[in-house]
């Protein structure tokens, strides 16, 4: 997993432009996904089986829960996932993306 410099909160992969981006989930610091960062995270969610234990607490903290609606939890997390899948199985990094969208 990747934590913030700054607070040591998770960082979650985002999608912006067809690039992506990790962002912490408690104060919003951004962090460019590079070649090596990219390599450590993807690394990390292939080895620690805990991933799923671990995003669930940082996200079920008492005093997010009553900000964000479960809905809205299940929503992120699916994307989390996707975009780490995306991530594990694409080889380069920075490399423009075809009209899909
Ligand atoms: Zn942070």
């Amino acid at each position: 997993m990747k934590f913030c410099p700054k607070c040591g909160g998770l960082m979650t992969p985002l999608r912006r432009e067809g690039r992506t981006l990790l962002k912490c989930i408690r104060c919003n610091y951004e962090q460019e996904l590079t070649a090596s960062v990219r390599r450590e995270y993807t690394a990390s969610i292939t080895t620690d089986k805990s991933l799923r234990v671990v995003t669930t607490s940082k996200i079920s903290e008492p005093s997010k829960r009553e900000l964000r609606s479960k809905e809205e939890l299940e929503q992120e997390r699916e994307e989390f996932y996707e975009i780490a899948l995306e991530l594990m199985s694409s080889e380069e990094i920075g490399e423009e993306e075809g009209g899909e969208y």
